[in-house]
């Protein structure tokens, strides 16, 4: 048994209006563009926010407002991982570059174990995120399951 696993889950509610993530490697920035191109009305009816980058390149094509974090090799996909763990994040969409290593891989692997752990739904590539993008959940406030935090910082602080 893993000592660190929270013993417990409680429920979250993600909203109707979702707060959604975007980040793109630059070898699948022009990919994530022309999703988001293609999907823009539906995305125009939720929050957006990315790193640095992908978020400015967004906001242009798009005409909508995206808040931009810092750019990911000098942070931002730790502010968005941030992000989830104040659970003030409800889905991701992540074009990482299986060809190619990065810099700050770590941080790519810290985001999405944030993401897993804290059960926020992630597309790595068009197709997810077309069902993602698609699914009647997006407009609907929607329960998933969470670790229940207070429980397990109580278990952690048994003397
Ligand atoms: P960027 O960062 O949007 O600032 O390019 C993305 C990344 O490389 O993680």
């Amino acid at each position: 048994m893993n000592a660190q696993r929270p013993s417990r889950d409680t429920r979250r509610t993600l909203p109707g209006r979702k707060r959604i993530a975007l980040i793109a490697h630059d070898g699948k920035k022009q990919e994530l563009l022309d999703w988001a191109g293609h999907w823009r009305e539906t995305l125009a009816q939720h929050e957006l926010l990315g790193t640095g980058t992908t978020a400015r390149r967004v906001a242009d094509a798009l005409g909508l407002p995206v808040e931009g974090l810092m750019s990911g090799p000098l942070g931002g996909d730790q502010q968005i991982g941030a992000r989830i763990a104040e659970q003030r994040l409800d889905l991701l969409i992540f074009f990482w570059d299986p060809f190619s290593p990065m810099p700050h891989d770590p941080d790519v692997k810290a985001l999405l174990r944030l993401a897993a752990l804290w059960n926020v739904p992630v597309a790595c590539n068009a197709a997810s995120a077309d069902f993602i993008i698609t699914s009647p959940y997006l407009s609907e406030n929607h329960d998933v399951d969470v670790p229940d935090a207070s429980d397990w910082v109580a278990s952690r602080t048994q003397p």
